[in-house]
């Protein structure tokens, strides 16, 4: 049973300070959903977890089960257990999803199976996340859209069974049914197993509707501001971050919201 300890995280990029603070205990089994409006640092705290070389935590740790997530490099850290489904999965033309996959469980050593138990159990999670049956020979991502490449990630998630899986914004470009499955893959892979545990990161309640998280916490300017339980996703739902961000002062944010509003207003696809 995994377990991850981030305590007092700085980090930025470019030079400008993104994650002010952020601390989170995941232990096995349990379902953490991390909400909040875009550019409050939620894909950088995923990066940073992961280990994305462009992010620098300038303070505080990071631990997977006692040991020094941050002193890893990026192989050593999905070798520990830490997997990350990406907000934007990258393409890669000439190698297939098949090789792609079998080439990450080996460089985990996995314990694995001959080809052809591999090959089984990819097409039997193929069938359970309702993709197409060409989706193993195609190349990685190529031509996929939106919804095909989040199931994809959610289709490496279940053959590499990683300890702790960070979903960056999985709901983003999947219509209702594929939430559905999404949802009901996830909560079936975590459903009595304290072996994993998921670290969603949206910013919107729907896709709890089919996955109940154990704990959600508020991702306000780089800080964890508020955490509850499934409840406080509801009322963000209904009540927005804009309460929250007077709240606390985030300053910044109100700015660029007040600058964007005559632009934007929907950010329905602003992700997908
Ligand atoms: P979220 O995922 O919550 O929408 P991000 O973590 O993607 O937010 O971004 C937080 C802030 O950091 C934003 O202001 C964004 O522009 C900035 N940022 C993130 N990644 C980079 C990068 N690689 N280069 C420059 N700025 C970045
Ligand atoms: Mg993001």
């Amino acid at each position: 049973m995994a377990k991850l300890e981030i305590k007092d995280l700085y980090a930025k990029v470019d030079d400008k300070e993104i994650l002010k603070g952020i601390n989170l205990e995941i232990n096995g089994g349990e379902i953490h959903a991390i909400m909040g409006p875009n550019g409050t640092g939620k894909s950088t705290l995923s990066a940073v977890i992961m280990g994305n070389p462009k992010y620098e935590v300038t303070s505080g740790t990071i631990l997977l089960d006692g040991k020094n997530v941050l002193e890893m490099e990026v192989d050593e850290r999905a070798k520990a257990g830490l997997f990350l489904a990406m907000q934007y999965p990258s393409e890669i033309s000439g190698i297939t999803n098949s090789d792609f996959i079998r080439h990450a469980m080996n460089a985990q050593e996995k314990p694995s199976s001959n080809l052809f138990a591999y090959i089984k159990e990819l097409e039997s999670s193929i069938e359970e996340l309702k993709m197409s049956n060409d989706m193993a020979h195609r190349y990685l991502n190529e031509g996929f859209s939106g919804g095909e490449k989040k199931r994809n990630e959610i289709l490496q998630m279940k053959m590499l069974k990683p300890s702790i899986a960070i979903l960056d914004e999985i709901d983003s470009g999947l219509d209702i049914d594929a939430l559905t499955v999404v949802g009901e893959n996830l909560t079936e892979m975590i459903k009595d197993n304290n072996e994993i545990s998921y670290l969603i990161i949206t910013h919107y309640q729907r896709l709890l509707n089919y996955i109940k998280p154990t704990h959600v916490h508020v991702m306000l300017g780089g800080k964890i501001v508020e955490t509850g339980n499934h409840e406080l996703a509801k009322k963000l739902e209904t009540e927005g971050y804009e309460e929250l961000k007077i709240k606390y002062n985030i300053i910044e944010e109100l700015k660029e919201k007040k600058k964007s509003t005559s632009v934007s207003c929907g950010i329905g696809s602003a992700n997908a």
